[in-house]
């Protein structure tokens, strides 16, 4: 089976990522196509029981996909319940361009 925490740091760096350089103003076909990437991730993200929490969770909190502070933002959040869950710490949410697009990167 996959390393869970590997899967992870690198998944999330390709979502904060994509969130980060999402357009402000999306297409609607941008839009479309963000929302399809993340309601995939419930079937096909490759550890079952980080899919099925996520499942829950983008019942919980419907992903906003109308511009790139909106998206990142909510993911930032999202991120954070997975964190709290795991018992690591939040993030602040106001640092996500800081780390993700304007920053170095780790
Ligand atoms: P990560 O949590 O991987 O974070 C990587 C980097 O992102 C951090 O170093 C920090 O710079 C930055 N960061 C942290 N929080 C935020 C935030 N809120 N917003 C923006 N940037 C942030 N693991 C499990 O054991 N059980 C699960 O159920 C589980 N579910 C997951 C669900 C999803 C959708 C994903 C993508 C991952 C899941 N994981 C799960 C993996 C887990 O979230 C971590 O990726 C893994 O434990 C490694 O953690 P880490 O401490 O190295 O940093």
């Amino acid at each position: 089976p996959p390393d869970v925490e590997q899967l992870g740091r690198a998944t999330w760096t390709f979502l904060h990522t994509a969130a980060a350089y999402y357009p402000e103003r999306p297409t609607p076909n941008q839009r479309a196509n963000m929302l399809n990437l993340l309601h995939s991730l419930p079937t096909l993200y490759p550890c079952s029981h980080c899919a099925s929490h996520l499942g829950d969770n983008l019942k919980e909190h419907p992903p906003d996909v109308s511009g790139k502070a909106a998206l990142s933002h909510w993911l930032c959040q999202r991120h954070n319940d997975v964190n709290e869950r795991l018992g690591k710490e939040r993030f602040d949410c106001t640092k996500t361009d800081e780390r993700w697009k304007d920053g170095p990167s780790d």
